[in-house]
């Protein structure tokens, strides 16, 4: 029996999310934080998790100078752009290269991708973004800022014409504008919540996932009220479990600790840009993420003979010629990292 001529042929094509357990001494391929939670917690096991994440939204909520129901919470950040994109559909546009669970998640479910190449300066193509807008009429346009894995923003201008450009009653066929803020903590900007009152069709997306709370799987969207009422027609009932919640609150209260291990990455981003500068054969791209983007002769090479030595990070020689990533990690894993950087070079 073929199984294969069972699957659909959308799924039939697709490659999926590149997440493998490399084992390694220092792990710097994930954009996760270095430094995480004491995390102990009892809960009801035998009752289903609050549907609502009643409490959860609400700590979110105030944080965020927003009311509850402008907010929604998945299972990571990834489950939510599932929901996008069930409840809205397709065209979906995104620049590349970015984050593939947009194209991944628009592939499965049958939804047309337009990609749009970056500019020379990793920024957004406003012309070329504009016309296909205007061409393909997409429902939803996702932009990563701080963009993975480039980790430099978008700028604040072509954001916007994105977003006024596609916001009716400019035009007749708006889209939604999700601005995916994954690393938003380690930009020190904060410029399009405070617009979420002005644009009708902006969406943030937000995750606790690179703040030190990975395991978790919890991202939020914020929205008006609208758009997260349709998306909680798709959501599963029960999308974030108990433990996540109560861990997450916890964390959230937290704040002295996110404040302190945000600005220690901070700190680290630019001690490692510095560093890796001055080795020459590496030219480091800036970054407003918890990452950094790097170009080097023989990728490839460079990637596995780090790895023989323990070191992990993400090889995007495919994505982007000659370049691998690295997540900023603690000062010692740093310095390990440049060490052996230098030595295999
Ligand atoms: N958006 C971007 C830009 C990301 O880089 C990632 C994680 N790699 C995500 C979303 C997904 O985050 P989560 O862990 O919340 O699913």
């Amino acid at each position: 029996m073929d199984i294969r001529k069972l699957v659909k042929p959308n799924i039939r094509s697709l490659r999926a999310y590149h997440a493998k357990e490399i084992p390694c001494m220092v792990k710097l391929d994930a954009n996760e934080s270095p430094y995480g939670f004491r995390a102990l917690k009892s809960v009801e096991t035998n009752r289903y998790p609050d549907p609502q994440s009643k409490s959860l939204r609400e700590l979110i909520a105030k944080d965020s100078k927003v009311k509850p129901e402008n907010i929604l919470c998945g299972n990571g950040s990834d489950e939510l752009i599932y929901y996008l994109v069930t409840t809205f559909g397709g065209p979906v546009l995104y620049p590349v290269p970015t984050f593939s669970m947009y194209g991944i998640i628009s592939q499965a479910l049958n939804q047309k991708k337009i990609e749009i190449p970056l500019d020379g300066n990793f920024d957004l193509d406003i012309e070329k973004m504009l016309q296909s807008i205007n061409r393909y009429r997409p429902k939803l346009i996702f932009l990563s800022s701080p963009n993975n894995p480039t980790g430099n923003r978008f700028s604040t201008d072509r954001i916007l014409e994105v977003i006024r450009s596609s916001s009716s009653p400019v035009t007749s066929h708006p889209s939604l504008v999700v601005v995916d803020e994954a690393y938003q903590p380690f930009s020190g900007k904060n410029e399009f919540l405070p617009l979420l009152g002005k644009f009708k069709n902006l969406v943030i997306m937000r995750t606790l996932s690179k703040i030190g709370l990975a395991a978790l799987r919890l991202g939020y969207l914020t929205a008006n009220n609208e758009i997260i009422g349709h998306v909680n027609r798709v959501r599963l009932p029960f999308n974030v479990n108990s433990l996540s919640q109560a861990v997450a609150i916890d964390a959230l209260k937290n704040k002295k600790q996110l404040r302190s291990n945000i600005a220690s990455v901070i700190s680290e981003r630019k001690r490692l840009f510095n560093a890796m500068k001055k080795i020459g054969a590496v030219t480091p791209y800036p970054s407003d993420a918890n990452f950094i983007l790097f170009k080097v002769m023989q990728a490839d090479s460079i990637y596995s003979s780090l790895l023989k030595k323990g070191i992990l990070v993400r090889n995007l020689s495919e994505v982007i010629d000659g370049c691998l990533r690295v997540t900023v990690g603690t000062p010692g894993e740093n310095n390990l990292f440049l060490k052996t950087l230098k030595q295999v070079l």
